[in-house]
């Protein structure tokens, strides 16, 4: 049986105060095992980037622990918040989010400089990622030179240089035509079953939904199993 990697316990998040507060997650409680690919589906405004940054160690909840790889973090401290992020969570945003001053494969490979890997490990691993996921001939290229489907690759080779447990991703076929987005969230799926990680994916697209392990929604402050 796989190790549990992501394990939010009856977390609690509000936004304001009194009458006009915001209950987006109220005794939420989630586990995500290696290698589990689990999509969260729910209307715009029900709180799935809160529970993704809730997750991904960037928001802290009100109440409630969330563990990662069986380490709890609601005592941490913001340092060590940040070192277990750095080294345990890849992130994927909606919009690439990629520095538009480096080349592809530059940008894949800064992560692995900044965790003390040297240059030369850096830029192979940084290579392979990029084959990995079918973008290998385009890694001296700018973002700006780039599809969006193809920042997207290079978003989740970023995302996955330093080897995450968890891989958290925010919409992240969101702006891409359908085509596109099945072969992007098929590379990502290849990559999470390739690497033993835990995967969180927030998305829209109900038929990319289902390719998923499992599929969650929030409801009530509540995440809840569902089917599409
Ligand atoms: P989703 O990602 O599902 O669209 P969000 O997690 O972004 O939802 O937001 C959930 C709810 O919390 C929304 O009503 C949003 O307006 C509110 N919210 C999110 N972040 C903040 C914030 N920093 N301050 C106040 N309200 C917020």
């Amino acid at each position: 049986m796989s190790e549990i990697h992501l394990q939010l316990t009856k977390v609690h998040r509000h936004y304001g105060d009194g009458p006009s507060q915001i209950n987006v997650l109220q005794a939420a409680d989630l586990t995500v095992k290696g290698g589990e690919l689990v999509a969260i589906v729910a209307p715009s405004g029900a709180g799935k980037s809160t529970l993704l940054h809730i997750g991904g160690l960037l928001e802290r909840p009100q109440q409630g622990e969330v563990e990662i790889v069986g380490t709890p973090t609601a005592h941490m401290s913001e340092r060590g918040r940040t070192l277990l992020r750095r080294t345990t969570i890849g992130y994927v945003y909606q919009f690439h989010h990629l520095l538009p001053e480096f080349t592809a494969l530059e940008n894949v490979a800064i992560p692995q400089l900044i965790a003390g890997f040297s240059q030369a490990a850096a830029n192979r691993r940084a290579q392979e990622l990029l084959d990995l996921l079918g973008v290998g001939p385009r890694s001296t290229h700018r973002p700006a030179e780039l599809s969006g489907g193809e920042q997207q690759r290079v978003a989740i080779a970023r995302a996955a240089a330093n080897n995450p447990r968890i891989i958290l991703a925010d919409e992240p076929t969101g702006n891409l035509d359908p085509a596109t987005s099945e072969k992007v969230f098929e590379a990502l799926q290849d990559l999470i079953r390739n690497q033993g990680a835990a995967a969180l994916i927030a998305t829209h697209n109900h038929d990319l939904a289902r390719r998923a392990d499992r599929i969650v929604t929030l409801r009530n402050g509540l995440i809840e199993p569902i089917t599409l």
